[in-house]
């Protein structure tokens, strides 16, 4: 037999079996007769039977009778406590055979459905008011199956479809938050070292870090992708886009600085690197403060955006994440790719993947210079030093992550529009320059626009609540363990 014919007669077999078990030709109508032949069919002699045809109603089964009383109870006593889905679920196994209880068994159904309908619209509604329109019709979906055709419910549905499929103009502020890896164990970061109060200062942890997605959620925050916001046309001038969101969300930027997972921070609570999981998601390699290593979803914000947004669609228009703001002086992402390391070239195939996943996965690179010197603070930098940083950033990182218009100051300097610096910067490019302030602000100057972020961290906790307060809740947020600021 060839190879074709032994798939044909495999496939023609499990259609005859599939047949069989569907079909069931020996599966007769079942007919309860503990009488015996005293109502056994009439033979083939007899005249069909016009008045006294052999009843096909069987008589009930004492077993099925307990059975569905038993359901009908249950679902009487899950009523009073107002379970309704639960409820629901009992009513429905409630049998046709039993007389006594079936009908009022679904009366007590179509009030299960009422309640049901009451609680999943009231809270389609809360999803709606909050323009959260994507969860508002996942939540009518998801019960439309039990009321089809329900006018509230394909009502508020078609308001929440007509709210995404026609986004409105929004020309107010636009926030731009950041954030540096996240700390993952406390205990380790806060143990007292030297790195203790920069880390206090700096840092957010991942409990906070979760704490702050859930209130820029709730206050309908929607991520945008910067490169949405801003463009750049042919004579090099640069311009605002226009933003269109659905009615009543906000636009909100992110940003995540220095993901390096350098050396000196092993064994203070941080992630060691971002790792691809079994599905082919980013994730993160963490130590435990017990010395294991796991891969997680939890140590850091990439992963725990990505996450969030999938089960909060709401959150991002058109799956925009943030930008990642790299240096190179330590690799990228925790891999050792700048060349003073002689594994570099298989590191650099080693974090290719992880970077070609967050890119298309709605996030963005930004050059946050290769060096992040000193003489950046200062500003002392010169032109020079400049040129072979970003020239060392664009060999070795943009190298792995492909160009970007996005530069990401290091300590968050302001270079002014004038200064030779800035204008190599904007010939090399870069017109999206992003710097550190505490408010929803930006300036368009001569050839870039200039872009505040604010960190949302101990600090900025601490000593600007006013500037955080459109955003957060900081008493919502802020972890009490914490040591006190120095
Ligand atoms: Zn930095």
């Amino acid at each position: 037999m060839t190879k074709g014919l032994k798939i044909a007669s495999i496939i023609a077999t499990v259609a005859i079996l599939f047949f069989l078990i569907l079909y069931r030709p020996y599966d007769v109508p079942y007919r309860d007769n503990p009488a015996g032949s005293e109502t056994a069919a009439p033979s083939y002699g007899d005249p069909p039977a016009q008045t006294a045809e052999p009843t096909l109603t069987p008589t009930p089964d004492p077993q099925v009778l307990k059975k569905s009383a038993e359901c009908f109870e249950e679902g009487v006593r899950l009523l009073e406590l107002k379970e309704y889905e639960q409820a629901k679920g009992w009513f429905l196994q409630v049998s046709e055979q039993d007389t006594e209880h079936y009908d009022k068994a679904m009366e007590l159904l179509a009030e299960c459905l009422a309640g049901i309908k009451e609680i999943r619209l009231e809270a389609a509604r809360a999803s709606f008011d909050k323009a959260h329109y994507r969860e508002c019709l996942s939540i009518v979906e998801q019960v439309l199956p039990d009321l089809p055709g329900d006018p509230d419910l394909t009502d508020l549905a078609n308001q929440a479809r007509n709210r995404l499929d026609n986004p409105v103009l929004y020309d107010g502020p636009v926030y731009h938050i950041f954030f540096h890896s996240l700390i993952v164990y406390p205990e380790l970061s806060f143990d007292g070292d030297s790195m203790s109060d920069g880390y206090n200062k700096w840092m957010t942890t991942v409990s906070e870090f979760k704490a702050i997605l859930d209130q820029l959620y709730d206050r309908g925050y929607v991520l945008i992708d910067i490169m949405d916001m801003f463009g750049r046309d042919g004579s090099g001038k640069v311009y605002r886009k226009e933003i269109r969101l659905p009615e009543g969300t906000k636009p909100l930027l992110l940003s995540v600085d220095n993901v390096s997972y350098e050396e000196y921070r092993s064994g203070d609570g941080f992630a060691k690197r971002l790792v691809l999981d079994d599905n082919g998601e980013v994730a993160t390699l963490v130590r435990t403060p017990e010395g294991e290593e796991i891969i997680t979803r939890d140590g850091d914000v990439m992963p725990i955006l990505d996450d969030f947004v999938k089960s909060h669609p709401d959150f991002s228009w058109n799956n925009a994440k943030g930008a990642i703001g790299l240096n190179g002086y330590e690799g990228i992402l925790g891999y050792r790719t700048n060349r003073k390391n002689p594994d570099w070239e298989k590191e650099k195939n080693a974090v290719q993947p992880i970077v070609d996943a967050l890119l298309a996965n709605g996030w963005r690179v930004a050059n946050h210079s290769w060096s992040h010197s000193r003489s950046f603070s200062d500003m002392s930098i010169t032109l020079d030093d400049l040129i072979k940083d970003t020239e060392r950033w664009e060999d070795e990182v943009g190298s792995i992550t492909g160009s970007t218009p996005i530069y990401i100051t290091p300590f968050g300097i302001e270079f002014r529009p004038g200064d030779p610096r800035m204008r190599y910067l904007v010939s090399s490019g870069y017109y999206i320059v992003c710097s550190v302030g505490n408010r929803a602000h930006y300036d368009i100057l001569d050839g870039f626009v200039l872009m505040e972020r604010i960190n949302i961290d101990g600090y900025k906790m601490n000593y600007a609540r006013k500037a955080l307060a459109p955003l957060i809740d900081v008493d919502k947020v802020y972890v009490p363990r914490r040591p006190p600021l120095e």
